[in-house]
């Protein structure tokens, strides 16, 4: 490694939901720790909001703040990227090439957006009715282009799991569907979804009443399609079926609109370092969030290899788990708190309704409130529009940790 330059008692890699929570709530349990967060971008992004923008019902401009502003007072921001881990001697290097050195490290740089795996989709996406929420200026891109809609084929796709929020690529699918009914278009055109897996929803629970907003809307729902290119000019899709006895084929269908979900993986430079499992992700014990080989090594948010729905709700329950137990480990004690695997996913499905979606691991369902958890509420939806941006900024980036208890509620849940 080259010359050493800096050295903090706790570094954080990425400044986004995980990193800011984690560092607030570090911050407010001892405000004497050495911290430094190690985040590029200057901009923070209320990420679960861009579906709303995708629809018209947000402003964009809410979806950003400075990050700046976010960091808490005390901790140290280091403008930069982190490009290497050598974990054995606990140092780190930054994309200027300086190295750090660390006593514990919290990794948290959230997943890596894979548009080049898709043949020609960086050509056209922004333009050509190609669009996608998964980056704010093409989710304002996607508002355009369902407003401009007027009749004809809307296309809209998922790739394989894991993704960020997994209900996202649905969600506008709805949105444009009630717009177009709205517009008493819905009838004249062909409203698509294209997925890669065999169900709508991995918890079966959701999966279907899902299935009935689907095809309430009269979406062609087309399980098991995988897309692979797209042309913008000729207004092109091609998927490859993905199993079956047609698997390997090819379709291509044309399209009006088209809302792309990106294939999305672990960040390259995570794949490469030894922090990193088989498939990429950062090696954690699912329940401490510990990494599984470095014991002053912890990670959560969307980069960790715990096996949960990837959500910024995800988040909010696993930063006091890997405060806690980093906590415990500095002072040599067992760490005693451990995550479930909640996470949450308020499944839009129109301009009006909201499933609440919350599960743990295996897919238990586990609903905060008493309530069954399948239907579609309005109050959910005004939770989603009005409270849940302020529980992001107010509360879970403020380092705060109280929460009401999610549990298994089955007397709630439909009979078969
Ligand atoms: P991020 O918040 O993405 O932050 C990662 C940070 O790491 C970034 O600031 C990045 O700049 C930084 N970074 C990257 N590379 C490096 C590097 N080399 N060195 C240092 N720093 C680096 N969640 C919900 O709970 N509910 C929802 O309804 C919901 N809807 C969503 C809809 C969409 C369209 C999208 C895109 C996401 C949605 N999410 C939702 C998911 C949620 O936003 C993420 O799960 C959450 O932001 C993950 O937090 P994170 O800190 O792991 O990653």
């Amino acid at each position: 490694m080259s010359e050493l330059a800096i050295k903090h008692n706790v570094i954080i890699v990425g400044g986004g939901a995980a990193g800011i929570a984690v560092a607030s709530s570090l911050v407010r349990k001892d405000p004497s720790l050495d911290i430094a967060i190690v985040e590029p971008s200057d901009k923070h992004y209320y990420q679960p909001a861009f579906t709303l923008v995708g629809g018209g019902a947000f402003n964009p401009e809410k979806t950003v703040r400075e990050e700046s502003k976010l960091i808490p007072e005390g901790v140290k921001w280091i403008q930069h990227a982190v490009t290497h881990f050598e974990p054995d001697i606990n140092q780190l290097k930054l994309s200027d090439g300086t190295s750090i050195e660390y006593k514990y490290l919290i990794v948290c740089p959230g997943l890596q957006l894979d548009w080049h795996k898709i043949d020609g989709l960086e050509d056209t996406i922004g333009k050509n009715g190609v669009c996608s929420n998964y980056l704010k200026q093409y989710a304002e891109y996607t508002w355009q282009c369902i407003k401009n809609f007027n009749e004809g084929r809307a296309i809209f796709t998922q790739p394989a799991m894991p993704i960020k929020c997994a209900g996202a690529p649905q969600k506008i699918m709805y949105l444009a569907s009630d717009y177009f009914r709205k517009n008493k278009i819905l009838e004249a055109s062909d409203v698509q979804f294209f997925l890669q897996g065999a169900a709508m929803f991995s918890v079966p629970t959701f999966a279907k009443p899902l299935e009935k907003v689907a095809a309430r809307y009269g979406i062609n729902v087309n399980f098991g399609h995988n897309l692979i290119s797209i042309d913008g000019n000729k207004k092109e899709a091609v998927f490859e079926v993905v199993d079956g006895n047609n698997a390997g084929n090819r379709v291509t269908t044309t399209f009006d609109m088209i809302h792309v979900t990106p294939p999305q993986s672990a960040p390259d430079f995570i794949k490469e370092s030894p922090l990193a499992d088989e498939a990429g992700w950062v090696d954690v014990d699912q329940h401490t969030l510990q990494h599984k080989r470095y014991e002053n090594i912890f990670s959560l948010g969307d980069a960790a290899s715990s096996p949960n729905s990837k959500t910024a709700a995800a988040v909010r329950l696993q930063s006091p788990v890997v405060v806690h137990n980093l906590l415990a480990l500095m002072k040599n004690k067992s760490s005693g708190k451990t995550y479930d695997g909640y996470s949450s996913c308020p499944l839009v499905t129109s301009y009006h309704s909201v499933i609440l979606a919350e599960f743990c691991y295996e897919g238990k369902v586990t609903p905060t409130l008493p309530l069954d958890p399948t239907k579609e509420r309005y109050s959910m939806w005004l939770m989603k529009l009005k409270f849940l941006p302020i529980l992001y900024w107010d509360w879970m980036l403020k380092g705060h940790e109280g929460d009401i208890k999610h549990k298994e509620r089955p007397h709630l849940l439909p009979k078969e």
